[in-house]
Formats: C-alpha cells, sequence, structure tokens
C-alpha cells in the first residue's frame, strides 16, 4: 500500500490539471469563500458544524501574510452575515511564522481578537515539528491577553505530545483546548512513532490524558480504533452528548468529533445522529493544487486513501 501511494504521487504532476481538481474537489470546498460557505451550507443539513482553512502555508515573503489577514477577516464577516456555525483553522506559517515570529503573533493576536468579538473560536492548526514550540507559544501568549478563544492542535505521533498536554493545562487548567489528530507529517523515528500501531496507541493515549485533565478535546480522526477507544473514554470520564456543561458558544460538552472535509462521512452522521458534536474542517482557496501535492508529498498514504475512495466508493462515503 504504501509502495502503490508512493507510485501515484510521483506520477501525480504528469496527470492533466482537470483530473486532478476532480479528485481535489469532494476534499477542497473550492476556490473562493463563496465556496466554502455554500459548502456549509449544503451540509448543515447534515447536523455538522465547521471549521474553516483558508489553503495555504509556509509563506516566503511578509507581504503575502496579509492576504491571510485579508481573506480571515472577510471569512469572519461571512460566517456572522450568514449565522453559519462556524469556527476558522489557521496554519501560522501562512501569517510568517517561519519568518519573522513576532510579526505572525502580531497578526494572528488580530485575527483572534476580532473573531472573539463575535463568538468565534481560533484553531491553530499543528505543522511540522519545527513549529511545535512557536505554535504553542502563539497560543499561550494570545490566551494571556484574556482571549479564550483559541486553542491549538497536537499529534498523537509526536513523543513529546503528553508532556506538552501537561505544561498546557498546568498553565490553562481546564480551559485548555485541543484537538487532537494522529498528526499528518511523517516525522522522523528520534522524536516521532512511526508504526500504524504505535501511533493509534499514542493518539488514544493523549486522548485519554486531555480528557483526565478535564480540557476541551476535539478528536480529529477517522479511524475505528481511535473513534471506538475514544467513545469508551468518553463514558469512563461520565461525558456524553447530553452534558449541558457547554463553556463556550459552539462547542460542545468537553468534546466534539472533527472530520475532513469528503473522508468518512457515514461515520460522522452516526456520530451526528448519536447526538455528538460533529465538525467538519473545510479548506478553500486557490492554492488547492498546490495545498494538494504538498500534502501528497509529505505522507504518500494520503494518496492511496483518495485512490481507495474512488475505486471503492463504499469504504469512504461523502
Ligand atoms: P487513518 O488510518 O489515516 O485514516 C482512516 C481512514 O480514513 C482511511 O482508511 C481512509 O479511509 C480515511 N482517510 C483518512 N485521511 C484521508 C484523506 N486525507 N483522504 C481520504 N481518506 C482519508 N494533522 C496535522 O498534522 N495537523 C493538523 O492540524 C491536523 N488537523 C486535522 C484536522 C482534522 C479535522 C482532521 C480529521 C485531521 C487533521 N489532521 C491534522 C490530519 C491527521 O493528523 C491525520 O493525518 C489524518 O486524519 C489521517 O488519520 P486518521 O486518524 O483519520 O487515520
Amino acid at each position: 500500500m504504501a509502495l502503490l501511494g508512493r507510485l501515484i504521487v510521483a506520477t501525480m504532476p504528469l496527470a492533466p490539471k482537470f483530473i486532478i481538481r476532480m479528485v481535489a474537489s469532494r476534499y477542497v470546498a473550492g476556490s473562493k469563500l463563496e465556496d466554502a460557505i455554500s459548502t456549509m451550507e449544503k451540509l448543515s443539513s447534515e447536523g455538522a458544524c465547521f471549521t474553516v482553512d483558508v489553503l495555504g502555508e509556509e509563506i516566503t515573503s511578509l507581504e503575502e501574510a496579509d492576504f491571510f489577514l485579508e481573506e480571515y477577516s472577510s471569512l469572519i464577516d461571512s460566517i456572522v452575515k450568514t449565522k453559519i456555525d462556524a469556527h476558522i483553522s489557521v496554519k501560522p506559517t501562512a501569517f510568517g511564522l517561519l519568518i519573522d515570529q513576532e510579526s505572525a503573533y502580531d497578526k494572528i493576536l488580530h485575527i483572534t481578537r476580532k473573531a472573539s468579538e463575535n463568538n468565534i473560536f481560533v484553531r491553530l492548526d499543528m505543522e511540522d515539528s519545527r513549529v511545535t514550540d512557536s505554535t504553542i507559544d502563539i497560543m499561550t501568549r494570545i490566551r494571556s491577553h484574556g482571549l479564550a478563544n483559541i486553542g491549538v492542535v497536537l499529534q498523537g505521533r509526536l513523543f513529546r505530545t503528553i508532556s506538552d498536554i501537561e505544561r498546557i493545562c498546568d498553565r490553562l487548567g481546564d480551559d485548555a483546548d485541543f484537538r487532537i489528530c494522529k498528526g499528518i507529517y511523517l516525522e522522523p523515528e528520534g522524536i516521532a512513532h512511526t508504526g500504524y500501531n504505535d501511533i493509534v496507541n499514542a493518539t488514544n493515549t493523549a486522548i485519554e490524558a486531555m480528557l483526565d485533565r478535564g480540557a476541551y478535546t476535539a478528536i480529529a480522526s477517522h479511524d475505528y480504533p481511535v473513534i471506538e477507544k475514544s467513545l469508551k473514554l468518553l463514558e469512563k470520564y461520565g461525558l456524553s452528548p447530553n452534558d449541558k456543561k457547554i463553556t463556550s458558544p459552539g462547542k460542545g460538552p468537553g468534546y466534539e468529533f472533527q472530520f475532513l472535509l469528503g473522508v468518512r462521512g457515514d461515520l460522522r452522521r452516526k456520530l451526528s445522529g448519536d447526538g455528538h458534536l460533529t465538525r467538519i474542517y473545510v479548506p478553500y482557496g486557490k492554492q488547492w493544487y498546490e495545498y494538494g501535492i504538498r500534502r501528497l508529498n509529505e505522507n504518500p498514504e494520503v494518496a492511496t486513501h483518495v485512490v481507495k475512495a474512488l475505486l471503492m466508493p463504499w469504504t469512504n462515503r461523502r
């Protein structure tokens, strides 16, 4: 399977762009803000809420960050205007984190303030291990301004994740707010688990550590062993869809499940039907092609998932 993924990635640049667009259209809302809004309006009837990502990352000049500042600002305005139940997801390197950390911080603070005024939560996506510390640092600094509407993502595959959970929870108490996922970046074995079972076990351990500390836990996985274990852990920690202790607007009772647009809709609808809060990650932007190719290069397994979804649609209904 890994070989198939690498083969697909190697031949991808030879495929006509319209074919790639056809495949991508399942996973990306479109190139414009209006595309993201209409995708969410359609999916709202499935009981889901959303987190929206403007595609793009690792800018090479600080001027490029202005585009993201304006686009996220318009996105917040559109969410407010349309009353869609949506948060935003931000990649710090799109604001220049790898060029000038202070400048990226200022811009993300600005966006978080505007989001806070409109009861919108900001999730800092976690990129590769070069920026783990600086991403966490931005979140804790913004929290120290009294803005509670920001949280980070942690990656189960990284060895450091349990101590990151402890550190963040020591600082923020049960106001800590995480998305936990396996982690898409294939990190070196000196700092990360690399085998499937180890990654699943480490992710499940991280989920338990978050719940144990009373942190808000957004479980972002489409993998049955992670979802099944999470459901057992929710029971163990007395969390259920019927709890009323929702602490901030648009959130669940201490936890939620998150899915990527276009992936395992059946499972998402089942969880939603059982009463769990489910959130769909909706990426849009003109950089959909570069984004797709980059993700595939980082982790060729994604290509295998995509081709499997095309050839065996019953394994992954939208
Ligand atoms: P897998 O075992 O990889 O997948 C289980 C099944 O889900 C696969 O068999 C396949 O059917 C389907 N599937 C999974 N991924 C895809 C896909 N891309 N296309 C088609 N089918 C797929 N990673 C980060 O490093 N940083 C982040 O900030 C981040 N944010 C995320 C936000 C959300 C809402 C989600 C759901 C994931 C996020 N990820 C992030 C990605 C995550 O780390 C994993 O790489 C990804 O979710 C695949 O892991 P899995 O747990 O779904 O299990």
